[in-house]
């Protein structure tokens, strides 16, 4: 299924299915000027992007269109430098997403560097994030700005929850939320609900407690099926879930081992919670989830880091 149309003016195209059976996402917003809300992964989906949008009777060369990034993570902006060359669209990201956009070898120090920079782990991920194309973004915001499209306009909300550049953009005349990896809600797949070295799991807990009180009539996320109507509680009650027992396995976690790494807890979450991963990413997407539970109860003062061994922190439970 290359191509879904929610509605004749929203269209969302598709990138290959993973071994778990997670794809990329483009939107596709035809109004009065053309949106396009992530880029995909590199080299997947913008030429679908590009047809959909001719096939619609329009014409991306000529007419005004944006590419608007949800984040700094390469499964949405890998392909936002192609679309700009096939479409001369202006590319918006969050300031905290430009540094990484600009340089996207800090996605294997900055947001996954969990296992120390000099790592064999860092390396590997370094190798498969060294293909990524850098893009400058055009426009910078910081959340809270409304781009027109002519008979809509989009509201940049910034979360900073899965990471530190996270926007999601509400469309307030269809009431449609693209919510970009902010409602991931898997928490048995560390690739479907996870917070990067830059990210925060309380303001994840907050962007999803206010999400509830936002009136959307169509849920639209990256990674999984949009919900419609009254199920759209659905799935930010299962994120909310997803939350509540990372934070809880990662605090019993803490007190069964007395003292322990980093490392050492989060393999020991992934045994607790039957976490089902292959290959490093995964492995990688779990531990800097676990680290991020680390650093809120530590702000909560329900553990704390000791000195380093061998360069790692220990965490032990207050
Ligand atoms: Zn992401």
């Amino acid at each position: 299924m290359p191509y879904e149309e929610i509605t004749p003016a929203l269209i969302k195209v598709y990138g290959k299915r993973d071994g778990d059976g997670i794809s990329n996402s483009s939107f596709v917003i035809l109004d009065r000027k053309i949106a396009i809300i992530d880029a995909g992964a590199k080299g997947e989906l913008w030429r679908e992007v590009i047809d959909v949008i001719k096939k619609h009777g329009r014409d991306p060369k000529k007419e005004q269109s944006y590419v608007l990034l949800t984040h700094e993570h390469p499964d949405h902006f890998g392909s936002a430098a192609e679309l700009k060359a096939a479409c001369k669209a202006e590319i918006y990201a969050h300031s905290a997403a430009a540094d990484t956009l600009r340089d996207p070898s800090k996605l294997a120090t900055k947001h996954f560097g969990v296992f120390g920079e000099s790592s064999g782990v860092t390396n590997r991920v370094k190798s498969v994030f060294s293909k990524v194309t850098p893009v400058n973004p055009d426009t910078v915001l910081g959340g809270g700005e409304k781009i027109d499209l002519g008979l809509s306009s989009l509201t940049a909300i910034h979360t900073g929850g899965h990471c530190a550049g996270h926007l999601m953009y509400y469309d307030d005349y269809r009431r449609v939320l693209f919510a970009g990896d902010e409602v991931l809600e898997a928490p048995g797949n560390p690739c479907k609900y996870m917070i990067d070295l830059t990210g925060s799991a309380d303001r994840k807990e907050i962007v999803l407690k206010r999400l509830l009180e936002l009136r959307i009539d169509l849920l639209a996320p990256s990674h999984d099926s949009a919900t419609a109507g009254e199920e759209v509680r659905e799935p930010i009650n299962r994120a909310l879930d997803a939350h509540e027992m990372w934070k809880n396995e990662v605090y019993e976690t803490v007190n069964r081992l007395g003292k322990a790494s980093t490392e050492e807890i989060a393999n020991s979450v992934q045994q607790a919670l039957s976490l089902n991963w292959s290959g490093e990413l995964k492995q990688v997407a779990a531990a800097v989830t676990t680290a991020a539970y680390l650093r809120s109860l530590r702000l909560k003062g329900q553990v704390q880091e000791s000195e380093e061994k061998k360069g790692q922190k220990q965490w032990t439970s207050n």
